[in-house]
């Protein structure tokens, strides 16, 4: 017997995102109208109607090294990438149904929770 997959794997906080109607919470995409109802075609590609997207600073140690003809080639160890969070930027929301990208309401909280 296969073993069915909970469509919402992982949870946020307590609340199952099934019992989050989006709809009530007013965020509406402004490219394509997406409001996170249910049933709506964000569901083929996210389990959240809505994604939160911010900008951090990824560093790496490099070696320079020179090309044949001349150039400047840069070679990153990946083995020293370092994220910075604390340096996040520029968060807003993207629309699991066109991708598009659009801004918080200037009224919100954001909560990082790591549970
Ligand atoms: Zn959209």
């Amino acid at each position: 017997m296969l073993l069915e997959l909970p469509r919402y794997p992982r949870l946020v906080n307590d609340e199952s995102e099934e019992t989050i109607r989006w709809p009530d919470f007013s965020i509406a995409c402004p490219h394509c109208g997406n409001r996170g109802e249910e049933g709506g075609e964000w569901e083929v590609n996210a389990w959240s109607p809505f994604k939160l997207v911010e900008e951090v600073i990824r560093t790496w140690l490099f070696v320079p090294l020179r090309e044949e003809d001349g150039s400047l080639l840069l070679v990153a160890d990946t083995g020293s990438d370092e994220v910075d969070w604390e340096s996040g930027a520029n968060l807003r929301f993207e629309c699991m149904q066109c991708f598009g990208q659009f801004a918080l309401p200037e009224k919100v909280k954001v909560d990082f929770d790591s549970a």
